[in-house]
């Protein structure tokens, strides 16, 4: 929309002038993290973190295999000492004999130097090494240090990601950067120098990462800040002034709904405009929530965007007045459980099952319209309405379900939909 300089009013564009769908992604360059591509045109990658004690192998194994089968295609775990250094190999050990080859990937603050020497099997167990700029160490040590680690990514022939963060920009950088600014005509706003600060802690380590003999396609670059604006403004300098790959993520998002908000807000623009190769949301779990909750609002938000599928979307009506029962609500839960549960099997026995389109809907208003636009869709009755719901497969009406059975007998209409379309069966010969 312009605005009307003259009223000062939105003037509402034309819809052919419109741009549907995201921009073409940014052209960055590829990093392979074990077997995941990061950047180039290989599809945004979902990864997440555990939050137990590395040390924990038993239970970090299980974090790690539930994240995995949750979606995640990389998961970073925690290392910040010699016991949870001495554990890495043997999670991934354990995770092989598990049948998971999920990337694991070190995550390294201070002491990442001292512990990839320490340990050798770490060293080599690890598909990426996470070093924070901020964090390398401080004085003289930093660069050594920094050196050090990157000398280690050579010579097991692993990946990097530099990820500077708001919470331990380099406060030296900072500084020097501040002394600069009071030094123009016109002085920045603090926010601005510190943003920049930010941006050139991760642009100068990775200049200096290839320096010392790191190719660029093995490294990855991130920002992270914890206020959405702040964040659109740090990666879009970013992706103009330089074509690493870049891991995206709104750091410190929250608890709960705010978390999920402030995160799908600011990495939704970005990703709009083509910018982003990996996302993590640092959702904040609420007591007692599974740790998997993280990707699966990463992988929701790339699938409501139109940028990947990973597992059948249920569109659903709020409900209002008309709806009869709390009914229709459970069916709608059953059914995104059910097909969620489904998707692990599915994607090995049913390729493509991703893609299918459900409707749950409340009443004759917009259900039966809606249930046509997806691939099944069931149109509930309404107060007043006969206890009846019409059920629409390839936008035709189908069948009538009645009774206590509703849901029983939708999920298995589900099962048989997929069954046909996607079923090994189904491919031509
Ligand atoms: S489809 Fe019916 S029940 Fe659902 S919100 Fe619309 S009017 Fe209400």
């Amino acid at each position: 929309m312009n605005a009307d300089p003259v009223a000062g009013h939105a003037i509402v564009q034309p819809l052919s002038d419109w741009a549907f769908g995201p921009a073409p992604r940014r052209a960055t360059r590829q990093v392979r993290i074990g077997n995941i591509l990061v950047g180039g045109d290989a599809p945004v990658v979902v990864q997440s973190m555990t939050n137990t004690d590395t040390v924990d192998v038993a239970g970090t194994v299980k974090q790690v295999a539930d994240l995995w089968r949750a979606g995640s295609e990389l998961v970073r775990v925690t290392v910040n000492n010699p016991e949870s250094a001495a554990a890495v190999p043997r999670i991934v050990e354990k995770l092989a004999m598990m049948g998971i080859e999920v990337p694991v990937i070190g995550d390294f603050h201070y002491n990442g130097h001292q512990l990839l020497a320490g340990e050798p099997a770490c060293a080599q167990a690890l598909a990426k090494y996470r070093i924070n700029p901020g964090n390398v160490g401080f004085g003289k040590k930093r660069d050594t240090q920094f050196a050090q680690l990157i000398e280690f990514a050579l010579q097991y022939d692993k990946p990097v990601r530099i990820g500077a963060n708001w919470g331990s920009l380099d406060q030296s950088l900072a500084a020097q950067l501040m002394d600069e600014n009071a030094q123009r005509a016109e002085p920045w706003d603090a926010g601005r120098v510190l943003r920049e600060a930010l941006i050139r802690s991760a642009l100068d380590s990775a200049a200096r990462a290839v320096d010392l003999g790191l190719p660029a396609e093995r490294i990855v670059l991130s920002c992270k800040v914890s206020g959405v604006q702040e964040l659109i403004a740090v990666y879009r300098d970013l992706a103009r002034r330089s074509d690493f790959a870049l891991h995206l993520g709104l750091t410190e998002a929250g608890i709960g709904s705010k978390g999920i908000v402030a995160s799908s807000a600011a990495l939704a623009v970005l990703m709009q405009e083509g910018i982003g190769d990996t996302i993590r949301i640092s959702l904040t779990p609420e007591p007692g929530a599974p740790r998997t909750q993280e990707v699966v609002v990463a992988q929701e938000l790339l699938q409501t965007m139109g940028l990947r599928a990973f597992t059948p979307m249920v569109t659903a009506c709020p409900g209002c007045g008309r709806t009869t029962s709390e009914f229709f609500q459970e069916l709608a839960k059953v059914v995104q459980e059910h097909v969620r549960a489904k998707m692990p099997e599915w994607k090995i026995t049913h390729p493509g099952a991703e893609h299918l389109t459900l409707a749950v809907m409340g009443c004759v208003v917009n259900g039966p319209g809606e249930s046509r636009h997806a691939d099944i869709g069931i149109s509930l009755p309404g107060t007043g309405e006969a206890p009846a719901a019409p059920v629409f497969i390839d936008g035709q009406k189908a069948v009538t379900l009645r009774g206590e059975h509703i849901a029983h007998e939708f999920v298995a209409l589900i099962d048989g939909y997929v069954e046909r379309r996607y079923g090994r069966a189904a491919e031509p010969a």
